[in-house]
């Protein structure tokens, strides 16, 4: 039996989690699922500079948001420092690695040269075979790796195939910096051997990284871990995704009214396929997801294909389980505030009921909660300019003619549109002579849910209290 699957996600903790980053969390996540093995969570704050503990916090919240759980608890990679210095000195003394003491001035006079003939900057192995004994007193030396020179270095990736990179242009990196602190590269190495990865899963701008890591771990002689790297999200243009593309922390995505479910279906579409399926569940991603099946080439967000997305999601969710994702996010988008403190039983209730009328005009979240606004409204209702105009005189008079037989009826959508009905073929009124003004006095707009819905959601008393105050 082949062991189990252990993926994990190891972003750095210097922003939010961007969109990238999610993507790369849902491709790990996703897999390890796929498989029933593992998904890790590594914080990567060896850069304590940059590194900051909003920023871990905002990650940890991202990933949840988003339903992607991770298995035992996070690791943080700048805690284990010691055991990355443990390895780097075990490197020295099976030969694979050196102390270098060449100075600041020493390594500017390489580059300088190497600029100069037109090469890239390399180190040039200067301490690579020097005895110890002639190392310079108190100067506190780097670790290097003793990498190869001739030959090369392959990087077998399932995305990208077999990479090739010529040794002698990845020269003998610094693993261990002088202060004892590890470099990113060398962390890296350690943690994933350590922590079981069988399989990296991340962005295409770490391949070179990757081929500099292949060298410590060949030095170590540790497996090398199934590697994948997935093609960069470009924006709508083609251009590198900025903030104005839609590269924003997830968060961002969730004040903008998306469900998770909707966003992991739209981001797992960026860069993997299955083939023409662009909607999916959850479970069927799971189902699904398979490394192999990662394009190659860059994918461009779109954000009206994440709407259209988002509004399949809403249009799909069962009334009860969409009421309760809106309450969730009340506290997150604009103007839910005030919605979620005129929320009470038999507010949540009335939205449940609306939710058939009201999901199907919306996109969002944002717009679910704008058209539910009619709900926590009190009498008299503000009436925006196309409800008031609806209310003119004529309007007014309509209400006030049809308002005794609503007052007679039975309180169900079916009687209310049979007494409208009958009201308009006595009146010779076309329906929506008479439905315009209605739902226009019982939400404060001119568009809303079917109007009998509306009626009935409000419950009788409501109804037509807010009739009353128009029809005077
Ligand atoms: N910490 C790196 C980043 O956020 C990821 C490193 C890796 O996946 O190996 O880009």
């Amino acid at each position: 039996m082949s062991s189990p699957v252990i993926t994990r996600f190891a972003p750095s903790p210097t922003g939010y989690l961007h969109i990238g980053g999610a993507r790369t969390a849902l491709f790990n996540w996703l897999y390890s699922k796929h498989t029933g093995g593992k998904m890790l969570l590594r914080i990567e704050d060896t850069d304590r500079e940059r590194s900051t503990e909003a920023a871990t916090a905002a990650i940890l919240e991202g990933l949840t948001w988003l339903g992607l759980t991770w298995d035992g608890d996070a690791i943080s990679q700048w805690e284990r420092a010691p055991r990355h210095r443990e390895v780097a000195e075990e490197l020295v003394k099976a030969g694979k690695a050196y102390y270098c003491y060449a100075s600041p001035e020493e390594l500017d006079a390489m580059r300088e040269l190497a600029r100069a003939e037109g090469r890239p900057p390399r180190y040039d192995g200067r301490w690579r075979d020097r005895d110890p004994s002639e190392a310079p007193e108190g100067v506190k030396p780097v670790i290097r790796i003793k990498a190869p020179q001739t030959g090369e270095t392959v990087v077998l990736d399932d995305v990208q195939g077999e990479v090739r990179f010529p040794n002698k242009d990845l020269d003998d990196f610094i693993i261990l910096r002088s202060d004892g602190a590890p470099t990113y590269m060398h962390a890296v190495v350690v943690d994933d051997h350590d922590m079981g990865v069988t399989h990296i899963i991340r962005g295409d701008d770490h391949l070179t990284n990757a081929a500099r890591q292949t060298i410590i771990y060949q030095a170590m002689g540790w497996d090398v871990p199934k590697m994948s790297h997935i093609p960069l999200i470009h924006g709508a243009d083609g251009a590198k995704l900025s903030k104005r593309h839609g590269a924003l922390g997830v968060e961002a995505y969730r004040a903008m009214g998306y469900l998770p479910e909707a966003l992991c279906n739209y981001l797992v579409r960026l860069g993997w396929s299955h083939g023409d399926d662009e909607i999916m569940t959850i479970e069927q991603m799971i189902e699904w997801f398979d490394t192999k099946d990662i394009n190659k080439g860059a994918s461009r967000f779109d954000f009206q294909k994440l709407e259209a997305i988002n509004g399949h999601h809403i249009r799909a969710s069962d009334p009860e389980t969409l009421t309760q994702a809106l309450i969730d996010v009340l506290p997150y988008i604009e103007g839910g505030a005030e919605l979620q403190a005129l929320l009470n039983d038999e507010r949540r209730a009335q939205l449940v009921a609306a939710m058939p009328g009201l999901k199907d005009r919306a996109k969002t979240l944002v717009e679910l909660a704008d058209g539910a606004k009619f709900l926590f409204v009190s009498r008299p209702l503000p009436l925006d300019e196309k409800a008031a105009s609806l209310l003119n005189e004529e309007g007014c008079a309509i209400l006030k003619a049809v308002l005794p037989q609503l007052e007679a009826a039975e309180w169900t959508a079916e009687a209310l549109d049979a007494v409208v009905r009958a009201h308009a073929e006595s009146t010779g009124l076309k329906l929506g002579k008479i439905a315009q003004p209605l739902r226009a006095a019982l939400t404060g707009r001119a568009t809303s849910p079917g109007v009998f819905d509306v009626l009935v959601v409000l419950g009788r008393e409501e109804a037509l209290g807010r009739i009353q105050d128009q029809a005077v």
